[in-house]
């Protein structure tokens, strides 16, 4: 066995998340115990163990100075610390739930990404001038709202189909599908906007997406092959993916997203030296983009990443059902 550390999970090496998440195929037989502790504990986070960033990736005295910017970025982080705090929760019963060894294997390893993830995200507040004491307090009033109409109402949805229904696969898609396939695209545009204005947080997010590269083809990889040995199963699948459909279209998260989009649009331009020229996506300078136009190039991402997965997946006609854009 080789002891390098494998490519999708090398700083420097790894795709894009939407690359990654579209083209690799990555199974939990392959990101077992001992590919994490190399690849990731050894690889990814390498330097980068207790903030998720370097010191060559600093946090601006910008994002400690009260403004739109820094209140665009307290709403963002606080609410994906709660997302992947409480989604932390929820894999617990994936741990429980898991039907082979090699999946209880993945799943705890996913489990320390999400527990991670709400950390660093979590810490960067802590950066960017939040007395710890206050930490959270401070993200228990930002996010309350977001975690009661959004977060909540997606993870009992997974969770009641694992614990109530004993549907493990099922779960698996629900995560796969809604509930990741959902905050990926948000995840690589956090990436792609505070590339510039915050490094710190930057670099946080090109961490977790490396970690959500992972988690979306090894969710794909386990329905899928249950699919191809199952076939039987495919109904109850398309009816999940039904009822996932519906309750996304149901909760609010628009809302809650244009906030702190609109707050960014106007630091942004409060910052506009920083940015100059930066494209937030090829042909396209960040500060020539509004908060809409934001929000729709991330729902088309989330769209094409789900035909290139449900594809994979054995879903093809799943893809109409959950198209958002
Ligand atoms: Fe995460
Ligand atoms: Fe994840």
């Amino acid at each position: 066995m080789t002891m390098s550390i494998p490519p999708e999970t090398d700083w420097e090496q790894a795709p894009g998340l939407l690359d990654g998440a579209m083209n690799l195929d990555l199974t939990a037989q392959q990101c077992d115990l001992a590919y994490w502790f190399r690849g990731v504990a050894q690889g990814t986070l390498k330097g980068r163990t207790e903030t998720g960033h370097t010191a060559a990736e600093p946090t601006p005295e910008h994002m400690r100075v009260d403004g739109p910017l820094r209140d665009a970025q307290m709403l963002e982080l606080g609410c994906r610390s709660v997302a992947e705090e409480q989604g932390t929760r929820a894999l617990a019963h994936y741990v429980v739930g898991a039907t082979n060894v090699a999946e209880m294997d993945f799943f705890a390893t996913q489990l320390m990404d999400e527990a991670r993830h709400s950390m660093v995200f979590r810490n960067h507040l802590v950066e960017m001038g939040v007395p710890a004491e206050d930490l959270h307090t401070t993200i228990a009033g930002l996010s309350a709202g977001y975690r009661e109409e959004v977060l909540d109402p997606i993870l009992d949805f997974a969770v009641r189909a694992l614990r109530d229904e004993g549907d493990f696969i099922g779960a698996v898609a629900v995560f796969t599908i809604i509930i990741e396939g959902v905050l990926a695209p948000a995840a690589e545009l956090s990436e792609r906007k505070w590339n510039l204005l915050d490094p710190a947080a930057s670099a946080i997010a090109r961490g977790a997406a490396i970690d959500e590269i992972r988690h979306l083809t090894v969710g794909s990889s386990i329905v899928r092959e249950h699919l191809l040995a199952h076939p039987e199963y495919h109904a109850r699948l398309m009816d999940i993916v039904r009822r996932g459909r519906k309750l996304w279209d149901e909760i609010p998260d628009r809302k809650y997203i244009m906030v702190r989009e609109h707050l960014f649009q106007e630091g942004m331009h409060q910052h506009a030296g920083l940015l100059a020229d930066y494209e937030v996506w090829p042909g396209k300078r960040l500060l020539e983009t509004g908060p809409e136009e934001r929000y729709a190039m991330a729902e088309a991402w989330t769209d094409k990443m789900a035909a290139a997965r449900l594809a994979y997946m054995g879903l093809p006609e799943a893809v109409d059902i959950l198209r958002l854009t």
